[in-house]
Parts: C-alpha cells; sequence; structure tokens
C-alpha cells in the first residue's frame, strides 16, 4: 500500500509558454526527505475510482518546506487537469523514489546534461550545492528548443557566479530575429568537448525523455567514457 499524503498547491508560475512551476506545501505541515535528484509520484484523485498518477522529479532542494515540480504541459491525462489547477487545490504526493543521486562527498567535478524540464533534478543538486556551499564543481549543458523556454533562467545565471557554475544553453530550433548568440543545436560530442575541455575528469549525469537520454548516452561514450559511469534519468 503506497502512503499518498495530501499537499495543497502553495504556488503556479507559468514559467515558459509550456512549462508551469507547481509549488506544493504538505497539508500536515512536514518536510519530505530527499536526496536531490528523487522524483515524487503526483496523484490527482486519490484513492477515487479517477485517480491520475505520474511521476516528477523534484526540483526543490532537501530541507525545503515546498515541493517544487517543473511540468511541461503536454496536454496529456494528469497535465489536463494541472491546466485549470489552483492555488489551494489538493492533490496527493508518495514518495521520495529513484537512484538518480549524486554524492556531494564523492561527485566532486559533474557535468549535467538536461534536456527540457529534464532540468529539474539538475535544479534540487544546484540549490543543494548553493545554499549548502557545498565544494561540488558543476558544468550544465541545458537544452531547449527556444530561448523563451529557458527555465528560471536569472536563477541559472546567478549560479555561475555564486557556485562557479559553467553553464552552457545550447537552441535548437533557433529562429531569424530571435537574438539567440549562445551555441545553437543539439548537444553532441563537438560541443562538450569545446564548452566543458575536462569533461572526461567529471561524472556525467543525464535527464530527459527517452530520445534526449538516449543520444547523450551515445555521445558520452563515443568520447570514451564508460557505460558504467553515466547516470541516467528517463523520461517516459
Ligand atoms: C522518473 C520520471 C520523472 C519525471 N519527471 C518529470 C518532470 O520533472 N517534469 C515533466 O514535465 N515530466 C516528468 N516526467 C513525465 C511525467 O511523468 C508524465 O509522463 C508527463 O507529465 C505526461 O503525463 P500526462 O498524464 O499529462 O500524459 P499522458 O496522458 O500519460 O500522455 C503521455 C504523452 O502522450 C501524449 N498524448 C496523450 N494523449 C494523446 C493523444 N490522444 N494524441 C497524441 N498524444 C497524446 C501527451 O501529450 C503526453 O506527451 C517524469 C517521468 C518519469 C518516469
Amino acid at each position: 500500500m503506497i502512503l499518498k499524503k495530501p499537499y495543497y498547491l502553495s504556488e503556479i508560475i507559468k514559467e515558459t509558454p509550456d512549462v508551469s512551476i507547481f509549488r506544493f506545501k504538505s497539508q500536515d505541515g512536514s518536510t519530505m526527505n530527499f536526496d536531490p535528484g528523487m522524483f515524487i509520484m503526483l496523484y490527482y484523485k486519490a484513492n477515487t475510482p479517477e485517480e491520475i498518477g505520474r511521476a516528477y522529479s523534484i526540483a526543490s532542494p532537501p530541507g525545503s518546506d515546498v515541493i517544487e515540480l517543473f511540468i511541461g504541459m503536454a496536454h496529456g491525462k494528469l497535465t489536463s487537469k494541472l491546466e485549470t489547477a489552483k492555488v489551494g487545490d489538493i492533490y496527493h504526493i508518495a514518495g521520495p523514489y529513484g537512484q538518480f543521486r549524486f554524492d556531494p562527498n564523492k561527485n566532486k567535478k559533474v557535468l549535467f546534461l538536461a534536456g527540457g524540464t529534464g532540468l529539474a533534478p539538475f535544479m534540487s543538486m544546484l540549490r543543494y550545492i548553493r545554499d549548502k556551499k557545498l565544494d561540488v564543481n558543476p558544468s550544465l549543458i541545458y537544452s531547449v528548443r527556444y530561448p523563451n523556454e529557458i527555465i528560471r533562467k536569472a536563477e541559472l545565471e546567478e549560479m555561475t557566479k555564486s557556485i562557479g557554475m559553467n553553464l552552457v544553453v545550447t537552441v535548437t530550433r533557433p529562429q531569424p530575429g530571435d537574438g539567440w548568440e549562445g551555441e545553437k543545436g543539439h548537444i553532441n560530442e563537438d560541443m562538450i568537448k569545446r564548452r566543458v575541455p575536462d569533461f572526461a575528469e567529471r561524472d556525467p549525469y543525464i535527464c530527459g525523455p527517452q530520445a534526449f537520454t538516449a543520444a547523450m548516452k551515445q555521445a558520452l561514450q563515443n568520447l570514451g567514457i564508460p557505460a558504467s559511469k553515466i547516470k541516467a534519468e528517463i523520461w517516459g
């Protein structure tokens, strides 16, 4: 029997055209214990015949009184319900789950490869590194389709200063006149070598949709990284 606890929606932020940030607080005021990188199961109408449950990576750091989620509004079963959700609505959450973790005592130099909302578990790790002032050196390559799809852009840019993060954002569908001057195209071996020259010394983590994760695993292996060293969280 899975323990599903009631949480209320404390905040909804329309972050980008397709992604909303949902913040939940537990009804009993308790704080969930989890390691950065883990996910929860979010339930609509838990314990009723209409129950819908889906997995979401936690973007907030451990110790926070909110569970923050970055959700791509895919117009599917659960995301359609979330489209009309309001602050105060009750959902149920079970967890935490997952093996996609990093250990700041062992993983001192990390390479995070994020596709779209796959940024979420890395945000939890990065916020944890920042808030606890951990001695971890992160590089993040973050792939979005359009420049206006960058989640928490200001916070990521601030982390280049506060924790010395090497931040590389790449736009896969640049448009004429969009003003984007950064990297363009999908993450590949060449981009990793150019932008993270010390990639071989880093512990690699990948998160995003299935096709993204598969392509990134292949790129890292082509660069000589053994499959056993690569940690990946696959969605869907
Ligand atoms: C470990 C893990 C962590 C995850 N973390 C996140 C996260 O942090 N953020 C996030 O956004 N997602 C995350 N996901 C994915 C998430 O669990 C859901 O799969 C996603 O939100 C879609 O759920 P849904 O019920 O809205 O879509 P579903 O109804 O399950 O549909 C799945 C997909 O099919 C498409 N679809 C549905 N019906 C149709 C139709 N009739 N015709 C065409 N296409 C259709 C939908 O657009 C959707 O893309 C994670 C998944 C896993 C396994």
